[in-house]
């Protein structure tokens, strides 16, 4: 917002695009995102963020970099995931704002214009919300739908539908989340706990451009796990509730049986019930030991207090995080 006072250096647009194995997008990504960046009329920085590509992601980018100072990239010791590749960015940028977007030309270039003209007006983020999901597979839309349904139940933090990383945050919202230490990184959850003035505007997701999405139904799993976990613990006390209920029916199912053989005496057979009442409870038994292994194993990598990503390389930019940290 304070564009006027902008320190000398200090770009007035950070832009951060993770990339994972993006060698076939990356000169279309700048062909087009140049010249739309120019067109806004403000300084401006773009941090690549390179994911421990395996491909020539970082020679292409380097090259870039070269011709245009302002192409800047961190460069990960090894692929950390999008979410602490973000956090990456996040760390290496001195815009007084910072719009996260995809390596695939997914999310168009010119609505952070529209971002930027929100952000002036005063909003501390701006979030781009995809109008539909028609692109993507049935099983992943009703994926997304459940995880979505399942977090605003069990999670204080709210969570707006179609909601991704395309978004842009004002320089105080970046402090604030780069002074988080926590390890399990998901970020559309962070973006949503740390408040502000928030607004959102619509967008139409495009086709990637060349390439694979990164995201395989196990590795969205893996995100949605992480982001119940990181957000609320109500999985670990569930089990308090449902402990008690299959007590609760255990003993009028034992009372039952006690009636029974008092009226009709001893009453052998019963061997199918009581393997299926064993069988459910182990199943009911290892599930709650593998939430208190979901939680427990996430303790355990906070409290190892390693650093969230390892950078091999920088070209252009430094870590930049608030003092203290
Ligand atoms: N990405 C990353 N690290 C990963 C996976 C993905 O940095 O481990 C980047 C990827 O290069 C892209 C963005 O995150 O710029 C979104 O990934 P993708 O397009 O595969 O996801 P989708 O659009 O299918 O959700
Ligand atoms: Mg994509």
């Amino acid at each position: 917002m304070s564009e006027n006072n902008a320190d000398s250096g200090r770009p007035v647009l950070s832009l951060v695009v993770p990339m994972f194995n993006e060698s076939d997008n990356v000169d279309h990504l700048f062909a087009r995102l140049i010249p739309v960046l120019d067109g806004f009329g403000v300084t401006w920085e773009v941090v690549c963020v390179d994911d421990g590509s395996r491909d020539d992601t970082v020679a292409k980018v380097v090259a870039h970099h070269h011709k245009e100072p302002r192409i800047k990239l961190v460069e990960l010791s090894r692929n950390f995931g999008k979410e602490k590749a973000l956090s990456a960015g996040l760390h290496h940028t001195s815009g007084q704002a910072v719009a996260m977007i995809d390596a695939d030309l997914q999310h168009p270039p010119e609505l952070v214009g529209r971002m930027l003209e929100l952000w002036r007006e005063g909003y501390e983020m701006v979030i781009a919300v995809r109008s539909g999901r028609e692109k993507e597979s049935a099983v992943k839309r009703l994926s997304a739908n459940l995880f979505y349904d399942l977090f605003a139940k069990v999670s204080e933090v709210r969570l707006p539908q179609g909601a991704g990383d395309f978004r842009l945050l004002d320089r105080k919202v970046v402090d604030v989340l780069n002074s988080m230490p926590e390890h399990t990184r998901f970020m559309k959850g962070l973006y949503a706990w740390v408040g502000f003035r928030q607004i959102s505007i619509p967008y139409d997701v495009a086709d990637r451009v060349a390439g694979q999405t990164k995201f395989n139904l196990f590795r969205l799993y893996r995100l949605a796990i992480d982001g119940i976990t990181a957000f609320t613990s109500v999985p670990l006390k569930v089990w308090t509730f449902i402990g008690m209920l299959v007590a609760a029916f255990a003993m009028l199912y034992g009372l039952l049986f006690i009636v029974k053989t008092l009226i009709l005496g001893i009453d052998v057979p019963g061997y199918p019930s009581l393997i299926v009442a064993v069988m459910f409870l182990s199943g009911v038994q290892l599930i709650s030991l593998g939430v208190i292994g979901e939680y427990l194993g996430r303790v355990f990598s906070e409290v190892k207090h390693r650093p969230l990503y390892v950078v091999r390389n920088a070209y252009g930019c430094k870590r930049n995080i608030p003092v203290g940290e």
